[in-house]
C-alpha cells in the first residue's frame, strides 16, 4: 500500500474550515482507493506570527521540505494588516514557495456543469463545461529581473528587466507538456515574440522542447491574441504556457470564465514534482468561523494533489466527478441559486465525501 506525506498549513480566517473538509475527502479516498496518508502539521501565516512571532518559522520550512506535498488553506486577515510588508501573513506564503522553490504554477479554469449560469461568458460559448489549464513560470521574468530607477535626460525613469534562462524555460516547458499528455495533447505558448527578444528565445525553446512531445500538438499565440481568445472561444485551449507576468494577468482572466472564486484550485511544483496545493480565495475574514465558507476549492485541490504529486489519479477523478454531483442539488451560500439545497461548509465536505462512497 502506498503512503503518502502530507503537511497541513491550516493558515488563516477560514482557512482551518476548508481544510477539515479537504482532509475528511482526502481520508475517505485513501480508504476507497486504498493508500494510506500521513499527516504533519506546521504554522503558516498570522497564526504563526501570533505563536513565533514570524509568519514562516523555520520549522515550517523543515516540515513541508520532508512531506510528499503540503496542502494550504489561506493566509492573512485584518488583525496583521498594520504589520510591514515582510513581517505580514503573506510574507510567509512567498517564503515558503521560494523554500520550495516551487517554480510552475498551475491554475485550472473549469466550469462544472451545474454552475454554467455562474460565468459572465455566454451559455453557447462554453458549451456543457470547459475545462482549461494555465501553467505559469513563476520564480524569473520581468518580477525577478533587474529593475530601478535612474536619471534620463533631467528626468526620474523607472525600469524593469523581462529575462529568461534557456533552462528556466525547458523546466517550465517540460511541466507544460507532461501536463498536456495527462490530458487533451493541446499546448498553447503565449509570448510576444513580435516584440520581445525574451519571448524570441521563449518560443525557440518551447519548440525545441516540443520535439520531445510528438505527440502533443503545439501553437503559438501573442498574449493580447489569447486575452482575446479566451472570451471568445475557450474550448479551444487545453494547457496554456505562459512567462511570469503574462501568467499573472491570463491566469486571473481564465479563472473568472468560470464565475466563483469557492471553486478554483491552484498548484504550484517544484523540480521534484512535489507541491504546494491551495485555493486560489483568500482566508475571506468577512465569513470565518461561522461554518458557511465554500471548501470546494480547497477539496478540488486535494484532486490536483492526487493527480499531479501522489500518482491517485484515480481517486483524483472520483474527487471531480463527486463535486459535479454533488451541486447539482447543494450550494454553499457564495454559489446558491434558488431550487437547490442551502448548506453549510461542512455539510458540503460530508456530501462529497458520501457521492465518492
Ligand atoms: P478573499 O479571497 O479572502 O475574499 C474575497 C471575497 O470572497 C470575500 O467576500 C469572501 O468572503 C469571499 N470568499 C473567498 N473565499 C470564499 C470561500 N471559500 N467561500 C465563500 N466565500 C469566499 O480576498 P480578500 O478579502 O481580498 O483578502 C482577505 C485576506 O486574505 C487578506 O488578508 C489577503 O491578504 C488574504 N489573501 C490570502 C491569499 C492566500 O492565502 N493565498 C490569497 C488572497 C488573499
Amino acid at each position: 500500500m502506498n503512503t503518502h506525506k502530507i503537511c497541513i498549513l491550516k493558515g488563516d480566517g477560514i482557512g482551518p474550515e476548508i481544510v477539515k473538509e479537504a482532509v475528511k475527502v482526502l481520508d475517505c479516498c485513501a480508504e476507497k482507493y486504498n493508500f494510506k496518508i500521513e499527516y504533519d502539521e506546521a504554522l503558516l501565516g498570522g497564526c504563526a506570527i501570533d505563536a513565533c512571532g514570524t509568519p514562516l518559522p523555520q520549522e515550517t520550512i523543515d516540515k513541508c521540505k520532508k512531506a510528499d506535498s503540503v496542502l494550504l488553506g489561506a493566509v492573512g486577515g485584518p488583525k496583521w494588516d498594520k504589520l510591514p510588508g515582510n513581517e505580514r501573513p503573506e510574507a510567509g506564503l512567498l517564503g515558503i514557495r521560494g523554500a520550495l522553490g516551487l517554480f510552475a504554477n498551475l491554475r485550472p479554469a473549469v466550469i462544472f456543469e451545474p454552475l454554467k449560469g455562474a460565468s459572465p461568458v455566454k451559455d453557447e460559448i462554453i458549451g456543457d463545461s470547459l475545462d482549461l489549464m494555465v501553467v505559469r513560470e513563476l520564480t524569473g521574468g520581468i518580477y525577478f529581473g533587474e529593475r530601478g530607477r535612474r536619471v534620463s535626460d533631467g528626468e526620474t525613469e523607472a525600469y524593469d528587466t523581462e529575462q529568461y534562462k534557456v533552462s528556466e524555460i525547458k523546466r517550465i516547458a517540460k511541466v507544460a507538456f507532461d501536463m498536456a499528455m495527462k490530458r487533451n495533447k493541446k499546448v498553447t505558448s503565449v509570448d510576444k515574440a513580435n516584440v520581445l527578444e525574451a519571448s524570441r528565445l521563449w518560443r525557440e525553446t518551447v519548440i525545441e522542447v516540443a520535439k520531445d512531445y510528438p505527440e502533443v500538438e503545439l501553437n503559438h499565440l501573442y498574449v493580447d491574441n489569447t486575452a482575446m481568445q479566451l472570451v471568445r472561444n475557450p474550448k479551444q485551449f487545453d494547457v496554456i504556457l505562459t512567462n511570469n507576468i503574462f501568467g499573472d494577468i491570463l491566469s486571473d482572466e481564465a479563472s473568472m470564465i468560470s464565475g466563483s472564486i469557492g471553486m478554483l484550485a491552484s498548484a504550484s511544483l517544484n523540480a521534484g514534482n512535489a507541491g504546494l496545493y491551495e485555493p486560489i480565495h483568500g482566508s475571506a475574514p468577512d465569513i470565518a468561523g461561522q461554518n458557511i465558507a465554500n471548501p470546494l476549492a480547497t477539496i478540488l485541490s486535494v484532486a490536483m494533489m492526487l493527480r499531479y504529486s501522489l500518482n491517485e489519479s484515480e481517486a483524483a477523478d472520483a474527487i471531480e466527478n463527486a463535486v459535479n454531483k454533488v451541486l447539482v442539488n447543494n450550494r454553499t451560500p457564495d454559489i446558491y441559486t434558488e431550487g437547490t439545497n442551502r448548506v453549510s461548509c461542512s455539510e458540503m465536505g460530508d456530501l462529497v465525501c458520501k457521492a465518492l462512497s
